[in-house]
């Protein structure tokens, strides 16, 4: 199956310094995703287990062995990633190529723009609280991790 990649600089709208990639996955590929976003220097990760209903429809997970729904919905992972724009098509990239099998059902994608980021610890706002210690704010330029 060809993968559909525009290598194309999208603007999003509407316009934010943040955006928050949630990327709805099989569950088996997580520890997969979840290592190579580290790799890069995401640290900052929410998972949550969900259920869905795309075009898989109520197939279960061949993975999933003698496992099986009573209804519709297959089981997913909800990954959530708030990141600053320059690290948004790096974050979908690395994605993709971890967690894609060519197969029905691999998930997909929502791309949102974020208002703010509040650290409860400090207070801090904006770019502040998104940064994360010993991440990179801006993948563009790679080596400068803060
Ligand atoms: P602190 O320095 O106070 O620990 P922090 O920025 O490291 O602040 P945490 O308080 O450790 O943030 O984060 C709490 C939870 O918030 C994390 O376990 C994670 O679920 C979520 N989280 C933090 N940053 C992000 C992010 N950029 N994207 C998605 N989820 C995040
Ligand atoms: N942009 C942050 C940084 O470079 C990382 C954000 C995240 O880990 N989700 O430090």
């Amino acid at each position: 199956l060809p993968l559909i990649r525009a290598h194309v600089s999208p603007d999003y709208v509407p316009d934010a310094k943040f955006y928050k990639v949630e990327a709805i996955l099989r569950p088996w590929r997580i520890p997969q995703v979840s290592a190579a976003l580290l790799k890069m220097g995401i640290r900052g990760v929410t998972v949550s287990d969900v259920r869905g209903f795309g075009a898989q429809g109520g197939l279960t997970e061949r993975q999933a062995g003698s496992e099986f729904s009573e209804d519709k919905f297959v089981a997913k992972v909800k990954m959530e990633i708030v990141v600053s724009k320059s690290q948004v098509e790096a974050v979908i990239d690395k994605i993709i190529e971890e967690a894609r099998t060519g197969e029905i059902g691999d998930g997909k994608i929502f791309v949102v723009p974020v208002s703010d980021v509040i650290r409860v610890r400090t207070g801090e706002r904006g770019e502040l609280a998104e940064r994360m210690m010993g991440g990179r704010t801006d993948m563009s330029s790679p080596g400068s991790s803060t």
